[in-house]
């Protein structure tokens, strides 16, 4: 049984009232009815949520005690993924199937793997006569968004509390339910008080809290590049570490011996997974001139098996986007790429049907790579064609942006799709649709973050060095 009317806030190991009296409400974006509701945290909550991660926190706690930690977290999203899975689906539209793998299954993959990398890490090394002793950070504050809400949470509090840390979470507004669930399968589970709390409530005001909070060693952000730049403005001012994982307008480049069919298969589907609402989406196809129709062709063919519709009707492959606003900004990029002389061919910014916050899956053929739409990051299933004329030209329009989050080169050659790939300014690529790797670091390079997750990488952000030297 679901409860979607949340009254308390989660603080100090207890459920307790807000002193807000401020609600949150949580649409269904295939309805577009109110499924639920959260509390707005007042000021007075985030001081008691970080006093309670203050009180929790101890820098000698043992690997054991974390790991214990760790286990009990994972044991908690087991049992109650079933839940959370139906939860996304509802709060944020993700077709079931999506809500099944890439969200819940790929979150607990994800976690499995931040456990073995700290059962195989070593927190302490000897350096000449020092001691090299690696401390929990202190207090992490955690901001996440919408459109991965269980697996953003996952690779932040999993690390941090690896770490030793412990964390006051802020959930996006739009899908804070899955979250309430998970919390409450951890508190069954039995962490100690203090080591992980909860507080919901706009992010201007109590994200900021938490960014400028002198009790808060460490903020995590996870959003967009605007927002992130502020949350790091206001964390400087108290000298905080910041750890930032922001937008990008990723590069699938084709070159021109690559398996065709697989690279606009693969990249289609990449583009439009989660209706492109994937901060890793290649948003951009660069497809050589010599094969640019070919592509065109079997792009137009690859849209049409991308049915939209309700996200619990097994067929769906493309729900709504996650909230109006959503929409209505992804419907403006569209009218603005037709006006900016790009060439429809497929979607367009029609709503479909009377209810839901329905976008069409679109492609864009001749997309200026300077454009809005070839710079700028829509977050919906919008697709920018590119062609290019040899490889200097690609390598140019791959790293054109002001992001480098993700990106995919593809070639009949391994190594000349490696060589191309070193010079692409990107924190992940994919080589012919190589797998993705939960102990493999995950971040980006220019305005797409500072810091990295996931992997030995992703630990290391909530440890401090202190050095020992030890007499002769
Ligand atoms: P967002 O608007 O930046 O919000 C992210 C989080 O920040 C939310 O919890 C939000 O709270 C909070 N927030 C808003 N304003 C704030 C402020 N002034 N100070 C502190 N916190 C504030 O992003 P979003 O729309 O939720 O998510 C989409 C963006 O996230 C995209 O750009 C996407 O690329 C990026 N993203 C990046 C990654 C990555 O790993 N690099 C992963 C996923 C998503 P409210 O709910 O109140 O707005």
């Amino acid at each position: 049984m679901h409860n979607y009317d949340r009254k308390n806030l989660y603080i100090d190991g207890k459920w307790v009232s807000p002193t807000g009296a401020g609600v949150i409400d949580v649409i269904d974006p295939a309805t577009e009815q109110v499924i639920g509701s959260v509390p707005s945290s007042a000021p007075e909550d985030v001081d008691a949520a970080v006093a309670a991660a203050r009180r929790a926190f101890d820098p000698l706690v043992t690997v054991a005690e974390r790991r214990d930690r760790l286990a009990k977290i994972i044991e908690a999203m087991e049992k109650a993924l079933p839940d959370i899975t139906e939860t996304i689906g509802r709060e944020m539209g993700a077709p079931l199937r999506i809500a099944q793998t890439a969200h819940t299954q790929l979150a607990l993959t994800a976690a499995r793997g931040i456990l073995s990398t700290l059962d195989n890490y070593q927190f302490e090394e000897r350096v000449g006569n020092s001691l090299l002793v690696r401390e929990p950070y202190g207090v992490v504050g955690a901001i996440t968004p919408w459109n991965y809400p269980l697996y953003q949470v996952v690779v932040k509090v999993l690390p941090a509390i690896a770490a030793g840390c412990t964390v006051v979470l802020k959930p996006a507004n739009e899908a804070p339910l899955s979250l309430f669930e998970l919390v409450d399968a951890i508190h069954e589970a039995g962490l100690p008080p203090g080591v992980l709390n909860l507080v919901s409530g706009p992010g201007a005001v109590i994200g900021e809290q938490i960014a400028g909070h002198p009790e808060v060693d460490l903020v995590s952000f996870t959003g967009s590049t605007t927002v992130g730049a502020r949350v790091a403005a206001i964390a400087a001012q108290t000298v905080k570490k910041v750890t930032l994982e922001l937008g990008g307008k990723s590069a699938n480049v084709i070159l021109d011996d690559a398996d065709l069919t697989a690279a606009v298969k693969v990249g289609v589907g990449n583009c439009f997974l989660n209706g492109g609402q994937t901060c890793v989406a290649w948003t951009r196809m660069l497809v050589p001139r010599s094969r640019y129709d070919d592509a065109l062709e079997l792009i137009r063919g690859t849209v049409t098996r991308y049915s939209v519709g309700d996200p619990f009707d097994p067929a769906t492959r493309i729900g709504p986007v996650a909230s109006e606003r959503q929409m209505e900004t992804v419907r403006g990029f569209i009218d603005r790429a037709e006006r900016d002389g790009a060439r429809l061919i497929a979607g367009g910014a029609d709503k479909i049907g009377d209810v839901g916050f329905y976008v069409a899956p679109t492609v864009f053929a001749d997309v200026d790579p300077d454009s809005e739409l070839g710079q700028e990051e829509v977050f919906g299933p919008v697709l920018a064609v590119i062609p290019y004329e040899d490889e200097q030209d690609a390598l140019r329009i791959a790293n054109g942006t002001r992001y480098g989050l993700s990106g995919a080169v593809w070639s009949g050659d391994v190594d000349r799709a490696t060589t191309f790939a070193r010079r692409v300014q990107t924190g992940q690529l994919d080589i012919n649709g190589g797998r993705h790797n939960p102990l493999a670091p995950f971040g980006g390079y220019k305005q797409s973050g500072v810091g990295r997750e996931l992997g030995r990488a992703g630990l290391e952000e909530y440890l401090q060095l202190k050095s020992l030297q030890l007499p002769e």
